[in-house]
């Protein structure tokens, strides 16, 4: 089955995909929270997202065949679908929880890309402990009143909707007073203001709320059993980040490209022999694992240990790769985009970007704490703040 429908996808890429048929999906950002022609002809061919069920744009296929197809694009050197948020997060979380009215009014516009998510859970003083957040929600008959504030909201200033995940008991243990919204981002009561980046780019932002709506139809699970959604939600989020995306992440770069580059670059001695051959080595123990996740995910399985393995691993990974490049161009590497070609700017942005791996869905040290404690068995993190959060700023 998974084998027939790899075929199929390939059959598709030979015919379809051209760069210059698809001159704006080029560069290292292509793929990401926007979405161009080549996504939209992706979705023509129902590829976008083929685990969604049919009803809402998809094929009713699994996780497998999703893979499978990040797989393919990045073997030809094709970009991934954009709107990454709204379909790697928003849609699962709405798929798992959310009313048919929700199903039906999101999921199919955010595969053709007419809806555009931004993920609003990270807060100033909540990033690895999400569940002390504060940003507040009270209810107003039909609708919510919302107050605080997120950061490093990737792609807000381009978001429609975003799923946020805000306080709405402040007087029960943390975890249980939260509840999850879709909220609309074209109003008064939101501010975004975005933040510089080492890289130049402002892809993240800051998100202010001052009595900002949501309609209580935009509600997704019960009042104050959000964390159950954020769970779906960040479960996905794993899997989105290493195992469904095949890439050096970051530049957009392949492993592919990486080999190329050596090859041509060639190691000045054995030292940087031993080095990117140790590269090699981990490729090839990522793909296998990859290889292990997609067929676990095709007999049925959910995602397990071994996705976080898969993230702790790509994460690394892609930060040693791209800074073997940059070691090698020595000086060069420091210039700036504007001094150097496209492909020297290329490396150094992947550079500069996979800094973030590992922090961002979860920070190494917080997937290491979850391998220990669920799939080792070793004894918990230590909890000293378990009851309800601190109080709210905003209240
Ligand atoms: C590129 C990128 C994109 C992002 N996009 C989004 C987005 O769209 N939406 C969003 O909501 N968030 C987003 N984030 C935020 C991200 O989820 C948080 O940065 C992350 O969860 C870490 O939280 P923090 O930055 O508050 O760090 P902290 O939680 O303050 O952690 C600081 C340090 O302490 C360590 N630490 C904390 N707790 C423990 C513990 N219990 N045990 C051991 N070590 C610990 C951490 O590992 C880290 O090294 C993004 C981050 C990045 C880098």
């Amino acid at each position: 089955m998974v084998d027939a429908f790899r075929a199929e996808v390939r059959a598709f890429l030979e015919a379809e995909w051209d760069p210059d048929r698809y001159p704006e999906e080029r560069g290292p950002l292509a793929g990401g929270d926007t979405v161009g022609s080549w996504h939209r002809r992706l979705q023509e061919a129902r590829l976008v997202a083929p685990h969604y069920p049919e009803a809402y744009g998809g094929r009713g296929l699994g996780m497998a065949e999703r893979l499978v197809v990040t797989e393919e694009l990045v073997r030809v050197g094709a970009p991934g679908p954009g709107n990454v948020i709204g379909i790697g997060w928003a849609g699962p979380a709405i798929l798992a929880h959310g009313t048919d009215d929700q199903k039906r009014r999101f999921l199919e516009p955010t595969l053709w890309g007419d809806v555009i998510w931004c993920q609003l859970f990270s807060e100033p003083d909540a990033g690895s402990d999400l569940a002390g957040l504060r940003t507040r929600a009270e209810r107003d008959g039909e609708r919510w009143i919302v107050n605080g504030q997120k950061i490093w909201s990737s792609g807000a200033a381009e978001a429609d909707r975003g799923i946020l995940i805000a306080r709405t008991d402040p007087d029960v243990p943390k975890h249980r007073g939260l509840t999850f919204f879709l909220i609309d981002m074209h109003q008064p009561g939101i501010e975004v203001r975005p933040i510089r980046q080492m890289t130049g780019e402002s892809h993240f932002n800051e998100v202010f709320f001052t009595d900002a709506v949501v309609s209580d139809d935009d509600r997704v699970g019960e009042v104050n059993e959000g964390w159950r959604v954020v769970v779906t939600t960040l479960m996905q989020e794993r899997i989105n980040l290493s195992a469904g995306r095949g890439l050096l992440w970051g530049g957009g770069r392949s492993f592919e490209e990486f080999w190329e580059w050596a090859r041509a670059a060639a190691p000045r001695d054995r030292v940087e022999r031993d080095r990117w051959a140790e590269l090699y080595v981990r490729h090839r123990v990522i793909e296998l694992m990859r290889t292990r996740v997609v067929a676990g995910l095709a007999a049925g399985g959910s995602p397990g240990p071994e996705a976080a393995v898969l993230k702790l691993l790509t994460d690394s990974f892609g930060q040693d790769t791209y800074e073997a490049v940059v070691d090698r161009l020595g000086p060069t590497g420091m210039l700036g985009p504007g001094d150097v070609d496209d492909d020297v700017a290329g490396w150094q942005l992947g550079f500069l970007f996979s800094q973030a791996l590992t922090i961002g869905g979860g920070t190494t040290n917080i997937q290491k704490n979850i391998l220990g404690e669920r799939a080792l068995g070793l004894p918990g993190d230590i909890r000293v703040d378990t009851g309800p959060p601190r109080a709210s700023t905003s209240a």
